[in-house]
């Protein structure tokens, strides 16, 4: 979709730190991380939020999981953990609107989120 950040990124037209990518997804560095491990992993599908999921996108978001989790692995924090989470729609802070999930990992954190 035009006027997108993220799929810009998918596109190439603008630059990130893309650290995987295949035919239906792409993990790449947060611009501005909130810890030491900062991802966010997107279909390259423009989808803007879990709202606007079909079924046919069911294994899509299950790749991001699996991604997730080899991300984790890659950046070593197998014991510490990591947290994923993503936010859905602008009340829960969402500011880019082309679904994605944020791994974070690499310090302690906090449960309930803020
Ligand atoms: P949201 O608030 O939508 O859940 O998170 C959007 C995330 O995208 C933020 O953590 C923000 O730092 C990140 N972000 C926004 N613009 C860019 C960009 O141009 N490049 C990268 N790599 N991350 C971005
Ligand atoms: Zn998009």
């Amino acid at each position: 979709m035009r006027d997108c950040i993220f799929c810009k990124i998918v596109k190439k037209e603008i630059p990130a730190d893309i650290v995987y990518e295949d035919d239906e997804i792409a993990v790449f560095k947060d611009i501005n991380p909130a810890a030491p491990v900062h991802l966010l992993l997107i279909p390259r599908k423009h989808i803007e939020t879990f709202f606007d999921l079909d079924r046919e996108d069911a294994s899509i978001m299950g790749r991001l999981q699996l991604a997730a989790v080899r991300a984790a692995r890659e950046a070593g924090v197998f014991e510490s953990g990591f947290r994923l989470v993503s936010n859905c729609g602008r009340g829960a802070g969402q500011l880019v609107m082309h679904i994605h999930y944020h791994l974070l990992a690499g310090r302690p954190f906090e449960w309930p989120p803020g």
